[in-house]
């Protein structure tokens, strides 16, 4: 049996084989704006390595990459839409969760009052 994995979407848009709106790079993170935005503010940011699937695996193996995914989140709402922001990581199918490379939602600008749907 084959183990070679076929790569993510964001694996693809990080080797630069799919074009991307990069807002952030450095050598652990990319982030970049959602192609289908669901507020007016709208990234991704993602931990380039294609290791884990989803946040949970990240929390539980690598700690220190998480926080600097938050720590980016900060940098990117303070520099995208004044500090605020909401975070979202999809975590399996039924949450809503396409694409099994661990990545974070930022969602700013105006958000419905009260609201956790995007
Ligand atoms: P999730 O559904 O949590 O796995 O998030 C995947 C996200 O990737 C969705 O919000 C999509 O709109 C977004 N997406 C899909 N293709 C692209 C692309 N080529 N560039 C940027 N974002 C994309």
């Amino acid at each position: 049996m084959s183990t070679t994995a076929v790569p993510s979407l964001f694996t693809r848009i990080m080797a630069g084989e799919i074009p991307a709106d990069i807002v952030f790079e450095n050598e652990r993170i990319i982030a970049f704006r959602d192609i289908a935005p669901k507020a007016p503010v709208h990234l991704l940011v993602v931990p380039k390595t294609a290791e884990f699937a989803n946040v949970t695996e990240l929390a539980a193996a690598d700690p220190a990459l998480l926080a600097e995914v938050i720590a980016i989140v900060q940098q990117l709402a303070d520099e995208h839409c004044g500090g605020q922001y909401r975070l979202v990581f999809n975590t399996g199918p039924l949450a809503g969760q396409t694409i099994f490379h661990v990545h974070a939602h930022l969602l700013g600008g105006p958000l419905p009052e009260g609201s956790l749907g995007q």
